[in-house]
């Protein structure tokens, strides 16, 4: 008997090896199981083209409505794939436009697995991060300035009051002009999001940015951070959960790594994108690194850290079996069933999703693992897996288990 749904998740389909990934998972490993419900958007960079990229809006609201969305990684266009592939144009980012608009912040964690000892000595424990997935240079304004001129930044109320003009430089040679910004109700948000995630994981917090340079942007920045940290600083008393908001990012990056980790950390966009994927390989591999978006109000979106491994996609294209990791991916999806479990008060699809990713982590602990990580196992595995053999490996267990 397959377990029953009551509400979808949002399906959100994407690119080249991950989404090879996406459907195998989906066929082998979790429709056998349950009835799954979902409501699928295609968000391949085909579809998205053909639908001039309406469809990645579409997805956004559909994870606005259902609470519950998992994402397959997708190609984020360059100029170069404009031409090669003769889009309309270069898409935005569909992450950053789902982040956008559910205003999330995003949160990215390790599997740690037993035979996998992280590449920084002193990490024992997950170090999650949160970053703050609005604005920075994600959301900025480039202009190249081809010879001399004023550059001036002009604020301009819309009370009609006198406009403010701050003069940035005289230039003498062309130069490269980016200008950023970012919401403080967006900053508040975030941290937020942090305190909560700290509170409910019991992880300590740290807030780290570069204020000492950007006295006014990062200062700010900082301080909404402190203010929503000390007013709630009643339930990280009596939680037992303690927070360091006085970092500068560099020694925030120093400290991390002689750190024994079971912490969270963070960090704005930028630095969010950097850390993240530092992390990631630290503890293994980008392969292993889950990421779940939260927004403020309470939705949620699943996926990988990692994009669409473009390199063995091409390998895949010509026949050959890959050795891919799909742990990430799978944890999407395993963290996305939970979640609807979880809302909608079905234990058993909660389980499943806890068997599946035990019987993925037994997998690898058990000697069965794909080529990024096997050099870094202990004791070392010497023969690297397909995907399919590997997923034919948890598919074993699995079955065993439910
Ligand atoms: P990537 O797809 O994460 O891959 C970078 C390299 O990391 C791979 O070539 C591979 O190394 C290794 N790797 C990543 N995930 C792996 C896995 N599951 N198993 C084994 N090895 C893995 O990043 P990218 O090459 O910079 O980007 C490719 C495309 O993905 C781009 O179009 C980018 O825009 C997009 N992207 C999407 C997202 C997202 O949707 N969340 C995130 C990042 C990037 P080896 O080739 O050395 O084995
Ligand atoms: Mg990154």
């Amino acid at each position: 008997m397959k377990i029953k749904m009551k509400t979808p998740v949002v399906e959100i389909d994407g690119d080249e090896m991950t989404r090879v990934i996406w459907a195998k998972i989906k066929e082998q490993l979790i429709e056998p199981f349950v009835d799954l419900k979902s409501e699928y958007y295609d968000l391949s960079l085909e579809n998205r083209d053909a639908t001039d990229d309406g469809v990645t809006l579409d997805a956004a609201k559909a994870i606005k409505k259902h609470g519950v969305g998992v994402k397959c990684a997708t190609i984020t266009p360059d100029m170069k794939d404009v031409k090669m592939r003769g889009l309309k144009k270069a898409w935005p980012t569909p992450n950053g436009q789902i982040r956008a608009y559910l205003d999330g912040t995003v949160f990215r964690k390790s599997v740690i697995l037993k035979n996998l000892p992280p590449g920084v000595r002193s990490w024992k424990k997950p170090i999650t991060i949160g970053r703050h997935a609005y604005g920075d240079i994600f959301k900025n304004k480039e202009l190249l300035m081809p010879g001399p001129g004023k550059l001036e930044m002009v604020y301009t109320p819309s009370d009609g009051s006198e406009p403010l003009v701050v003069h940035v430089d005289d230039i003498t040679e062309p130069c490269m002009v980016s200008a950023h910004m970012n919401m403080e109700s967006s900053a508040r948000s975030f941290a937020r999001a942090c305190i909560n995630m700290a509170l409910d994981q019991k992880t300590e917090l740290w807030f780290g940015c570069k204020d000492t340079i950007s006295k006014t942007y990062h200062g700010r920045f900082r301080e909404i951070f402190k203010e929503e940290v000390e007013a709630r600083k009643d339930d990280f008393a009596e939680a037992g959960v303690g927070y360091i908001t006085d970092l500068l990012i560099d020694d925030a990056i120093a400290r991390s790594v002689r750190h024994e980790g079971g912490f969270l950390w963070a960090c704005m966009n930028y630095e969010g994108d950097m850390m993240s994927d530092m992390v990631g390989s630290g503890f293994g591999s980008l392969g292993l690194m889950t990421s779940v978006l939260v927004s403020p109000d309470g939705k949620y979106e699943y996926e990988a850290a990692h994009g669409t491994v473009t390199r063995h996609y091409a390998r895949h294209l010509e026949g050959e079996a890959t050795s891919t990791n799909p742990t990430a991916t799978l944890f999407a999806w395993t963290g996305g069933l939970a979640k609807r479990g979880e809302l909608d008060g079905i234990s058993e699809l909660t389980k499943f999703a806890g068997k599946l990713e035990s019987s993925l982590t037994e997998t690898i602990e058990s000697g069965t693992a794909t080529g990024d990580i096997i050099g870094q196992t202990d004791p070392r595995i010497e023969k690297a897996a397909t995907l399919d053999e590997f997923m034919d490996e948890i598919e074993k267990r699995l079955k065993k288990k439910v």
